[in-house]
């Protein structure tokens, strides 16, 4: 490609609104223009990379013994209304109407068309298991659409859905996927790990997401360095924490915490540990209210507790809520006294401590030597801690850390959810009608392009992984007043492209500071400079964009040597 020809156009000008490098990078190379918010054209630049990470998907995904289709943007509601989730889905799913005003949606997800295809022609455990995926756009109405590609409204995603007969098969089928996106990261050049993942409350199921590490990432990630343990924060667990030293229960007393609205507050003021403090959180469910204990030391993870309470989310109850159950003031509620109707629960931290305090539920009160059985039954138990770097490993007991990632795949076991509400049946070895066992396989394309740059630049641009580049090499003639440079690089440039390499030749004519700069910018890997001094010595400069280390050689052999540099 000739950039005089091309459809590049870098820029200096940066929107407010584009907060982390990869955005910033993507708008000043020309690779991406916002049309509204969470909305964008990928301009030819941009294009090309994410349809160079669209090969690498499809051919593991064919790999992988999974099939492409292509299935539509708009949803008829019928589909939604059969899963329930036109009701379920919430604000993001966004919801239009035809001229006949009948209601439609864009797809945000497609288990529905799928599961709608499938049904209708598959009849027989002989004709599974099937995997089908695509490549295709899908609409959300992200309430905060923000970081440019990583998270838009209209946004590129693989899809891919498994259909088996039993179980064994959803496990073969969702191990299958979870190599091949290995594969895939991998083939991408990118540092990433595979994490278990939260499956909400209707869960018990797997799923495990695929994140690249970057500090800008909006996932939190736990590992273990020793066994390779890794899990969203979200879901997390560990060793509970150590209980602090036992002691001959004391008499339980009510003692004035005045204005001592922190656990860090009441521990000073009873000259105790903070570990000695249990916290009562006190929380709205669509289930009603329900009061979560926890070691004072120690956070509430409201994933996992939703998880213990089998509810779909659970959200901190206001001041006045708090004041009507706990009749008390924010910061004195606790597990003695509350009224039935609100569901105890309590973290396996607060779980052989003695001698603790808590709140009396009375304003500028705290109750003092309480015992578990003694002052208070609690019969519920629950992990709903949340995980600090420098936990035990739930698996080996090594110490957990944690770091930031961005989510660029997530796996699912569906199991029977869809296929139940849809009737996607089969017929079994001995003729009875199952539903089908379903896995969902996600990954987002235009999040991982910009989950790549984050990884991958320098105070000057991009510096593309080989794999994603847009083109592997660049060739920059100094002048365009030189014919001797002219030829070379023409000669370079069209050597090259028989070659079958994908060579952008920089004919701008432009100063050597303004290629120079969009050079490092556009970030190609392999460059090739052409000047009129080391012409007349018959060289031409070969350069890395990632380390910059120049190389003299002879033009006659420069073809070859970017050819070695530019295989992936
Ligand atoms: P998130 O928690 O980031 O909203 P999600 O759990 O909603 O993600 P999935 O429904 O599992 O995401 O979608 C599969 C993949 O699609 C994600 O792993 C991600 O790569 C991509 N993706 C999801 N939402 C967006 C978005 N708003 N913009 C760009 N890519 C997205
Ligand atoms: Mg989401």
């Amino acid at each position: 490609m000739r950039w005089s020809r091309y459809y590049l156009f870098t820029t200096r000008e940066v929107p407010a609104d584009a907060e982390i490098v990869s955005h910033r990078l993507m708008i000043r190379a020309g690779m991406i223009r916002k049309e509204a918010a969470g909305i964008y054209s990928y301009l030819p630049f941009g294009w090309r990379s994410l349809q160079k990470l669209s090969a690498i998907v499809r051919r593991e995904m064919d790999a992988a013994g999974a099939v492409e289709l292509f299935m539509p943007v708009v949803h008829d509601a019928e589909l939604w209304k059969e899963s329930k989730r036109w009701q379920e889905y919430g604000k993001e799913l966004l919801r239009i109407q035809d001229r006949h005003e009948r209601d439609f949606c864009l797809g945000p997800t497609h288990e529905e068309v799928v599961t709608d295809i499938v049904r209708r022609d598959v009849r027989s455990y002989r004709q599974l298991p099937k995997n089908l995926y695509q490549i295709q756009v899908k609409f959300r109405d992200e309430i905060r659409p923000r970081f440019g590609l990583m998270r838009g409204r209209e946004f590129i995603m693989k899809d891919a859905y498994s259909f088996d007969a039993d179980q064994a098969g959803l496990d073969a089928a969702y191990d299958a996927m979870a190599q091949a996106y290995e594969r895939i990261f991998e083939a991408c050049q990118l540092d990433f790990s595979r994490v278990e993942a939260d499956t909400g409350a209707i869960g018990g199921s797997s799923s495990h997401e695929f994140m690249v590490l970057a500090d800008t990432g909006e996932s939190e990630v736990v590992s273990c360095r020793e066994c390779g343990y890794g899990a969203n924060v979200e879901r997390a667990e560990t060793q509970p924490p150590a209980p602090p030293e036992v002691q001959k229960p004391a008499e339980m007393q009510e003692v004035a915490t005045p204005a001592c609205h922190t656990v860090a507050e009441v521990a000073e003021l009873l000259g105790i540990g903070r570990e000695r403090v249990v916290k009562t959180l006190l929380y709205d469910t669509p289930e009603g209210p329900a009061a979560a204990l926890i070691r004072g030391d120690r956070e509430v993870n409201p994933t996992k507790l939703a998880n213990a309470l089998d509810v779909p989310e659970v959200t901190l109850a206001d001041e006045t809520l708090v004041r009507k159950l706990s009749g008390a003031a924010v910061g004195f509620a606790g597990p003695i006294g509350l009224p039935d109707s609100v569901r105890l629960i309590a973290d396996e931290s607060v779980r052989g401590l003695t001698n603790f305090a808590c709140g009396a539920n009375k304003t500028d009160a705290h109750l003092t030597g309480v015992n578990l059985g003694r002052d208070v039954d609690l019969s519920e138990f629950h992990d709903f801690l949340l995980v600090t770097a420098g936990d035990a490993c739930p698996r080996c007991g090594s110490e957990l850390s944690l770091s930031r990632g961005i989510e660029v795949g997530h796996i699912f076991k569906l199991g029977t959810k869809y296929s139940e509400r849809m009737g996607c049946t089969f017929a079994d070895e001995q003729g009875q009608d199952q539903p089908m066992i379903m896995g969902c396989y996600g990954l987002g394309i235009g999040r991982t392009v910009a989950a790549a740059i984050e990884q991958n630049h320098d105070d000057n641009g991009i510096i593309w992984p080989l794999p994603l580049a847009p083109f592997s090499v660049l060739v920059l003639p100094l002048t365009n007043r030189d014919d001797a440079v002219v030829a070379a690089a023409e000669g370079l440039y069209e050597d090259l492209l028989a070659k079958g390499v994908d060579v952008l030749l920089d004919d701008r004519d432009e100063r050597p500071g303004v290629k120079f700069n969009d050079a490092d910018l556009v970030g190609i890997p392999v460059r090739v400079v052409v000047g009129s001094k080391s012409l007349a010595d018959g060289k031409v400069e070969l350069s890395l964009r990632r380390d910059g280390e120049k190389e003299l050689v002879p033009v006659e052999g420069a073809v070859e040597r970017l050819i070695e540099l530019a295989a992936v």
